[in-house]
């Protein structure tokens, strides 16, 4: 007799993939608390315009309910540095979930629908996190979504991103080198803006880290 395995995880990506860090292309938004307590992330994270705007407009369809969703991208490890970092590149939200306005949960229906279009649509991309609203609520991780992130989201590179949809406040969730995890303290990220186009981030918590060599012309 046999029984069926269904596998509930992707196959393990046990090292990130070779790439070239972003940072060019983008731009720093550092959140208030960063700016407060200076601290370094485990990793880097880099967000598509896209992304973005898909995680805004979603989060902005419910202003009294949490709603959330999975943030698809790429780990990679710069070729260079060694440095790591993500690319949250689509935000995809998730349909079944149990809503209630302090509680979310992922149910296994919308987590098997998730593997399911990945597989489909996004067979070169991981699961890089996860992302939802807080409604009327600040931006922090409750003891319920430390166990969803610690039980779904195991991986180091994997994080959380809270939105305030009312004041448009966000941050992300981001472990340390040592993996640990600070409930109460959130970062920014990078904007990764096309040339040619103009930021859109509009979080009223983040402010832009300009560094020296932005505004600078480049000299052949
Ligand atoms: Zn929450």
């Amino acid at each position: 007799m046999t029984t069926a395995n269904i596998r509930l995880l992707p196959i393990e990506t046990p090292t990130p993939q070779p790439g070239y860090i972003p940072f060019k292309q983008s731009r720093h938004w550092r959140s208030n608390i960063e700016q407060a307590h200076p601290g370094q992330p485990g990793i880097t994270v880099f967000m598509t315009q896209k992304a973005y705007v898909r995680a805004n407009v979603h989060a902005q369809s419910d202003m009294d309910n949490e709603i959330g969703g999975w943030l698809i991208g790429n780990w990679r490890k710069d070729q260079e540095t060694g440095e790591e970092y993500i690319v949250v590149e689509r935000c995809l939200p998730a349909l079944h979930t149990r809503r209630g306005s302090a509680y979310l949960t992922f149910t296994q229906d919308s987590q098997l629908a998730m593997f399911e279009i990945m597989e489909e649509k996004f067979p070169d991309k991981e699961l890089v996190g996860w992302y939802h609203t807080h409604p009327k609520m600040s931006v922090f991780l409750s003891n319920h979504d430390l166990f969803l992130h610690n039980s779904f989201f195991p991986h180091h590179w994997q994080v959380a991103l809270v939105i305030e949809p009312h004041s448009h406040t966000a941050g992300y969730f981001i472990r340390d080198k040592d993996g640990n995890l600070d409930a109460k303290f959130y970062s920014g990220f990078h904007e990764l803006v096309p040339e040619r186009y103009c930021s859109i981030v509009r979080w009223t918590n983040m402010t832009e880290e300009l560094t020296g060599s932005e505004g600078v012309m480049e000299n052949e």
